[in-house]
């Protein structure tokens, strides 16, 4: 039997593919190793950070705009809701990486966006615990999204398009023949006319001729409850994202009414990380974890840091430059890649899922990809 796409790793980006290529109609077979959807995969810990003003490039901004449409749609779709509009507040200096990358997209794809002293920022949210010097850029569009359901949705909704998905089934190799590709797996061989690569932190792995360095790194996730939950729920307290100003970034969300977020106060440090090997990283609680959860609640919102409830290991695949890669195989027209979302990505799948597929079968896509196209590695 032959498809005419392949589709490797059904993660965040591979469910996406999946569920846009099948309500096209195209035979695509998804290939993924572990259990579908995989509790290891990078969309774990149940609750995804989205944000349109920003900090990473402005450029990011008309794709954030697809993302959130097709989110509301995937949520239509299924009957659901996985795009949860909190509004979110980065903290640091006005010129500081987090705030002053918000302001320039904000301002320059004119976002609705509020800047707050840190006076006022302590009037609206005392939770919150800032230096004087610090401002606070407040976004009402941003939210989360609920990654874990989500996944099992566009899961679904594939199957339900006529995708077929394998779960328990590692690809191991693939070439060109003719004018396809043959995937190898540990089952066997298939066929198909064209592949896309999703395969999250194994994307060094399964594509080692790329060459583009991405580095895997381990992320600790923690819940605690706080001493006034009632502080702490989404009508009183939204995403948070903090630049501690030392080269660290923290941030944190409100507790889900239903603990869809996983129960209690979430929150975490999304820089720096140490750097693993994803086939032998620890996914158990190791010292310095905990601490690590704690320090960001400590210096920036310490009434949320009460009672540790619970810690998840998940993982980090970070390109040199912080941005994501997407494009075509430098060497194979029939296989297409998308790897190295590097902490950032997964707000993105619904629209990057859509991107795929039309470079899968069309060849191309009218989505704005080409600033993360692998050339610039190679001008570097
Ligand atoms: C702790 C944490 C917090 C984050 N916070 C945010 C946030 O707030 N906002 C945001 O937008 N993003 C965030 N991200 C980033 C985002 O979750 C990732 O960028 C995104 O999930 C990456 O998707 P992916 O499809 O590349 O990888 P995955 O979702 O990991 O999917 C890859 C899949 O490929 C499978 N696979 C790999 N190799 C093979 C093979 N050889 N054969 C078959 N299957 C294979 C894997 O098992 C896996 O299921 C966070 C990530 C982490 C870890």
């Amino acid at each position: 039997m032959s498809y005419q796409v392949i589709v490797v790793g059904v993660g965040s980006m591979g469910a996406a593919t999946c569920w846009r290529l099948a309500r096209k109609g195209i035979n695509v077979l998804g290939l993924e190793q572990g259990a579908l959807p995989n509790p290891l995969a990078s969309f774990a810990g149940a609750t995804r950070a989205i944000r349109l003003s920003y900090t990473e490039h402005p450029d990011y901004v008309p794709l954030l705009r697809g993302a959130y449409r097709l989110w509301d749609e995937l949520g239509e779709e299924a009957g659901d809701q996985f795009l949860v509009r909190t509004g979110a507040v980065y903290l640091g200096r006005k010129e500081g990486y987090m705030v002053g990358g918000a302001l320039r997209a904000a301002v320059e794809h004119r976002l609705e966006h509020e800047l707050l002293t840190s006076q006022e920022l302590g009037e609206r949210w005392p939770q919150f615990q800032v230096d004087e010097a610090d401002v606070g850029l407040f976004e009402k569009e941003a939210g989360y999204v609920l990654s874990e359901r989500a996944v099992g949705a566009m899961v679904q909704r594939a199957l339900l398009a006529g995708a077929k998905l394998k779960g328990h089934v590692a690809v191991t190799d693939w070439r060109t023949e003719g004018d396809g590709v043959v995937v190898k797996t540990d089952q066997g061989d298939v066929r198909a006319d064209r592949v896309v690569f999703t395969a999250g932190a194994w994307s060094g792995k399964v594509l080692e001729e790329l060459k583009v360095p991405l580095k895997v790194t381990r992320q600790v996730l923690g819940w605690t409850w706080p001493q006034c939950p009632m502080d702490f729920t989404a009508e009183k307290f939204p995403v948070w994202v903090a630049d501690a100003g030392d080269g660290a970034v923290h941030y944190g969300f409100p507790l889900t009414p239903d603990g869809s977020g996983g129960v209690g106060l979430k929150s975490a440090r999304h820089f720096p990380a140490l750097e693993v090997n994803p086939d032998r990283v620890v996914r158990e609680a190791l010292e310095g974890d905990e601490d690590e959860v704690r320090n960001g609640l400590r210096r920036f919102v310490p009434s949320g840091d009460g009672p540790l409830l619970s810690l998840r290991i998940c993982l980090y695949t970070n390109t040199p430059d912080g941005h994501f890669v997407v494009d075509h195989h430098p060497e194979c027209s029939h296989a297409v890649i998308a790897c190295g979302f590097s902490g950032h990505g997964f707000k993105f799948a619904p629209v990057m899922g859509e991107a795929l597929a039309d470079l899968a079968v069309e060849g191309k896509t009218d989505w704005p990809i080409d600033f993360l196209g692998l050339s610039r590695f190679a001008d570097a």
